[in-house]
């Protein structure tokens, strides 16, 4: 039985496929989002949807995850109150050491 051709089929076919997930991260465009997954804010630089989309960092979406809290739909989502305190606790912690 020859199992070593298969083998290297089925590593080859690994790689391409991991190559195939690199070049789908690298292209991904806020103008590829579909329409019904847009921010109602009209997107932009500091838009949290388009920031995930195209898996850019999202400061809230950190600090919410950090706090174990929902993350927000989008910027048009009002904060909760426990949201609020956690990013004022948070900014307010960033401010101190800055001032420092
Ligand atoms: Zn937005």
């Amino acid at each position: 039985m020859n199992t070593r051709s298969h083998n290297s089929y089925t590593a080859s076919k690994a790689s391409a496929k991991a190559s195939a997930k690199a070049f789908t991260k690298m292209s991904k465009q806020v103008m590829d989002m579909p329409a019904e997954q847009l921010c109602p804010c009209g997107g932009g630089q500091s838009c949290i949807v388009d920031r995930r989309w195209v898996g850019d960092w999202v400061h809230e979406d950190n600090v919410f995850r950090n706090a174990g809290l929902p993350l927000r739909k989008n910027c048009y989502t009002k904060f909760t109150k426990i949201q609020t305190d956690c990013l004022g606790e948070y900014l307010y912690n960033n401010n101190k050491m800055k001032l420092s």
